[in-house]
Formats: C-alpha cells, structure tokens, sequence
C-alpha cells in the first residue's frame, strides 16, 4: 500500500465560525477534528478532511481572529487543489462563481481557481473515472459532486532545485511533468495527494506569512520507523536537521525548514482521528491534548463560540 504523499496542509484563517462555515458547508468537507493549537491554545484547530480523516484529504487551520493578512510571493505554499469528478465542472463553477472564480488548464486537466473568506488560494481539478470513489455527504453538495481529497499543492519558490531532490530522495516522489516554470512532481500509485507542482520565481518578493497563507505542507510517513528514516535521509544527503519529534495526538511529527522556505512537516499516518472519538462522531467535541485537559474550562471560556 502507497503511504508516500501529502499528509495534510496548515493555513491560517481569521474568524473561526466564517472558516467552519465555508469549509463544511460551501465546499463540503467534513469537521474531522476540533481541537486547539496546542503550542497555543487560545486558538481552535480545526482539521477538514473525508470521512474518515484520511492522509491526504486533510486541511487544517488556526483561526487566529486579529491575524494580519499574509501576502503571496516566494518561499511559499501557494495554491492547494483538491479533486472533483469531472463532470462536477459546471456544478462547482455556479457554486463558486461570488468566490473569486477562474477556469484555467494546467497539465491538460481542467482547474477552477477560487479564495477562502481569508483568501487562500485553492483550486479544484476535475479528474475523469472518480464519480465512484467514497465521499463525504455533507447534506448540501450532492455526493456525486462532492471533494475527493487533495490533488496536489503548488510552491512558489525562488529556485526549486533542491527542494525538488527532497521530494524525490526523501518522500518517494518523481519529476513527471514540465510546464513553463512549473515542474511536477508525483508518487507512484497515490492517487489522493500524490502531487507536488514547484514553480520557480526567481526574484520574487518574498511570501508574508498571515491570514489567507499556509503555515505548513506535512508529507506522510506510514509509521515512526519510517518517519525517522526520512530524518536520517534529510540530515546525511541534504544537511537539513528537523526538531525533535512531536505528538499531536493524532500524528506524530517532526518540522523542517526546506531550502525553499517552506515549512515542512513529517507526519505519521498513525494513530488517526479516530484515537480519541467514534468514526461516526468525529469532530463533535472539542478535543483537547492530556496535558491541556486539566485546563479545559479556562480553555473553552475563553474560545469564540461556534454556531
Ligand atoms: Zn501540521
């Protein structure tokens, strides 16, 4: 079984309930997880994903109410792209359409681009033959129409080459595509997630970080084994050194700066979502890390409350 491939992308939002609100119901992805930053949990964490939360469908954001907002350039994650069946095409254009939307070909597929309420940049990509695949039914978008995952995210960096090696030698990618400056990389057999496009801008204003940007990509590793070896790779063949290992209770992760600026994370496909609350609920509760418990009520007074 594949488990190379993007494990879930971080930005950050501003208002929580406005992020809730266009994520679950606008474009349909499932509340997998509501928990809080637990480097700073005065701030929710909300994670959107499938049904069950899978490696490679999972967006998560800190709503952080008073954040400025970030300005795109160099050195970051610049658009991330799920997948819609193609004939979903026409349905997604009218639903977007006050969102910003633009209809672009890339790579021969067709890609409609659109914002966030913060201005994120995501994308859809309609994809021949899913129609079929599971789906979250959200009540509102009919499941026929509804996201299938990521299918891939774009990096805008000044030079790409080493970045590039990284995908290759450590994460179990390979150049598969050029278009323009756009290079693309992809794993074997990962179907959901499995692609990296990494656009060369060299020159460019640097990116700022704040509302509407991306903190972070995580990339998958199947176990802590597997983890630990893509730490040896990363420090033996491109001398970059990652923090310690975190628990983040539903991974485990390690974070690295990459040569192109990016925040990089390793995360484990264990334990999941479904380590601390029933598949069937999962997203109901606010969720709090054991060592945050013993303050859950100061922790929950202080949150924005949610509709
Ligand atoms: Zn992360």
């Amino acid at each position: 079984m594949a488990t190379n491939g993007i494990h879930h992308v971080t930005a950050i939002a501003g208002q929580a309930q406005r992020n809730l609100d266009f994520y679950t119901r606008a474009l349909g992805l499932r509340l997998v997880k509501k928990t809080v930053n637990f480097d700073d949990p005065g701030a929710y964490h909300f994670y959107y994903g499938d049904a069950a939360g899978s490696p490679g469908t999972i967006l998560t954001f800190f709503p952080w109410e008073h954040a400025a907002p970030g300005r795109a350039g160099a050195g970051e994650l610049q658009e991330t792209v799920f997948r819609i069946p193609q004939a979903a095409i026409g349905y997604w254009t009218a639903r977007l359409v006050n969102h910003g939307l633009e209809r672009a070909t890339r790579f021969g597929e067709t890609v409609l681009t659109f914002r966030d309420p913060d201005g994120l940049r995501l994308a859809l990509v309609g994809i021949p033959g899913i129609e079929a695949e599971p789906a979250w039914d959200n009540g509102e978008v009919p499941v026929e129409h509804a996201v299938r995952g990521f299918h891939s995210v774009s990096l805008m960096l000044d030079r790409t080459e080493r970045t590039g090696a990284i995908l290759t030698d450590v994460f179990g990618f390979r150049e598969v595509a050029k278009e323009g400056n756009v290079t693309r990389y992809a794993v074997d057999g990962t179907a959901i997630g499995g692609i990296v496009d990494l656009q060369a801008v060299g020159g460019f204003l640097p990116a700022r970080l704040g509302r509407g940007s991306v903190h972070h990509l995580a990339f998958r590793a199947a176990d802590d084994a597997a983890e630990m070896e893509m730490v040896r790779k990363l420090a033996e063949n491109h001398g970059l050194h990652t923090t310690e290992q975190k628990n983040r209770d539903y991974f485990r992760s390690v974070y690295f700066r990459e040569p192109g600026h990016v925040l990089f994370e390793i995360a484990t496909d264990i334990p999941g979502f479904a380590v601390d609350e029933p598949a069937e609920s999962l997203g109901g509760a606010l969720k709090l890390p054991k060592f945050l418990e013993g303050h859950r009520a100061a922790i929950e007074a202080a949150l924005p409350v949610l509709a």
